[in-house]
């Protein structure tokens, strides 16, 4: 984040805004909004500010620019076209530490002026950091459409109400979960028709129900392969609901990100080799923070069910008697097969497809290798770039041609994505060659030469290379 965001309180401050044009008289309108104390600072003023300097709404600093108008003011706004002025005016500015905004000019302001939506006294401020002014003006309009304007007369209800429902609900979930119950009632009706008194009602009428001691619950989560986009609307709800979130090491920041600020983050990663944190230990903080009347969500990579353990972690949680659900998320395969342009089955090519673990010596002597190297299917191998030569010896071995292509696919769905194209034969040399890392899934069968022709995503795919 290149930017502080922060909300400037303005009301009765002095600023400056040098300029006499439409640019100055729409800044010095804003800020005369925000109950700035605004003077202007120009020779000249156009028709509008000397309106606005006769009603008394701003005073008038005549002349040109002189030090001494930076006196006593908390902030500054050049706004005219002369850049070499302007520079002027942010350097003297700079210089005494007052925080400087010259319009279109991020490099010469120590402060950006956010793109608004106002639901006064809620406020939505949207910058690009001066990298793409429209692209935030674009999204202002868009956000102006979705967000209702009962948004305002709601948040000054709940300022009016705010330190009986904090004398009420004095700790944070409790304060949290009497939020959430009232925004997902009929209190929005009443705000909408504009009818404060019965919005007032309905927010007495929340504070004074009893509410039952919340037990507390557990939501087995995946999501998904690591592209935010690929959440479920129900992962993101419960990630906006959680109180603790427990998450394996490969979900990715951006996900993680997408959860509630205040909930507290356990990373219960596990590294091959070395487990940070077995998995009784996770079934034990599991259980801790649910018998706490907490709201868990236990967030895994791709879907729980499929080589996550979720499984495990359900029935641990039954036998103690803890609620529960689980969300389903896009498992690996599906992901990096889509990302990668490799259709799993295809008429013509592979009738059923196989999701098989390979990580470690033992888990592959426990596969049945005569089933696994069947023509006419695909294999989805997971966990298994430590194995590759393993696993390329025994296909072989028990009849699957050295010739069937694979895909293997390196960070599936995330931008860093690369795909390595191949034969079985050559399969562990191309690894080293491109040095693939986990986590990373292989993908055998006919249906992986078609990577090469559908690639949709990220970098073109890497063709395989003559030795
Ligand atoms: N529950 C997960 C799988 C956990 S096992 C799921 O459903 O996807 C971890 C293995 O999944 C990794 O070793 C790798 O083989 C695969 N994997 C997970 N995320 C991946 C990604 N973004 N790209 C490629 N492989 C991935």
């Amino acid at each position: 984040m290149k930017l502080y965001p922060l909300f400037a309180a303005l009301a009765g401050r002095p600023v400056l805004v040098v300029g006499g044009g439409d640019v100055a008289a729409r800044k010095a309108a804003a800020l005369h909004a925000a109950g700035a104390y605004v003077r202007i600072g120009a020779p000249a003023l156009n028709a509008q500010l000397a309106q606005s300097v006769a009603c008394g709404d701003v005073e008038h600093l005549s002349g040109c620019f002189a030090e001494t108008w930076l006196d006593d003011v908390w902030l500054v706004v050049a706004a005219t076209n002369d850049r070499q002025f302007n520079e002027q005016v942010a350097g003297a500015a700079h210089a005494r530490r007052i925080w400087v905004n010259v319009v279109d000019d991020a490099q010469l302001s120590s402060f950006h002026v956010p793109a608004v939506i106002d639901r006064s006294p809620l406020i939505v401020a949207i910058s690009s950091g001066g990298a793409a002014p429209m692209l935030a003006r674009w999204l202002r309009e868009r956000l102006e459409i979705l967000l209702e304007h009962a948004l305002g007369p709601l948040a000054a209800l709940l300022e009016k109400k705010r330190s009986a429902i904090r004398t009420r609900h004095r700790d944070l979930g409790s304060r949290r979960r009497f939020y959430e119950r009232l925004l997902a009632g009929p209190i929005w009706n009443a705000v909408r028709n504009a009818d404060a008194a019965a919005a007032e009602r309905e927010l007495n009428r929340a504070l004074s129900t009893k509410q039952t001691r919340q037990t507390g619950s557990v939501v087995l989560v995946g999501a998904g392969p690591g592209d935010p986009g690929l959440l479920t609307l129900r992962a993101l709800r419960a990630l906006n609901e959680a109180d603790v979130i427990l998450h394996d090491r490969l979900v990715s920041v951006e996900i993680l990100d997408l959860a509630r600020r205040d909930a507290l983050r356990i990373e219960v990663g596990k590294e091959a080799g070395h487990h940070r944190v077995t998995q009784e230990g996770i079934h034990a903080l599991l259980l801790e923070h649910a018998r706490a009347g907490r709201r868990v969500v236990r967030l895994k990579g791709g879907d729980p069910f499929v080589f996550g353990r979720g499984g495990e972690e359900l029935q641990f949680l039954r036998a103690h008697a803890v609620p529960y659900e689980v969300v389903p998320g896009i498992t690996a395969a599906i992901a990096c097969a889509a990302y990668a342009g490799v259709p799993l089955t295809h008429r013509e090519h592979a009738q059923s497809v196989r999701f098989v673990t390979a990580h470690c010596k033992e888990s592959l002597d426990t596969l049945d290798w005569r089933a696994l190297a069947a023509e006419r299917q695909t294999l989805a191998i997971y966990m298994g770039v430590a194995q590759l030569q393993t696993l390329r010896d025994r296909l072989i071995a028990h009849g699957r041609a050295a010739a069937t292509p694979f895909a293997l696919v390196e960070n599936g769905t995330h931008a860093e994505q690369r795909v390595i194209t191949g034969t079985l034969a050559e399969l562990p040399k191309l690894q080293r060659r491109h040095a693939v890392q986990s986590p990373a899934l292989l993908i055998i069968g006919e249906v992986a030469a078609l990577a090469t022709e559908l690639a949709w995503f990220g970098e073109q795919t890497l063709p395989a290379q003559a030795a």
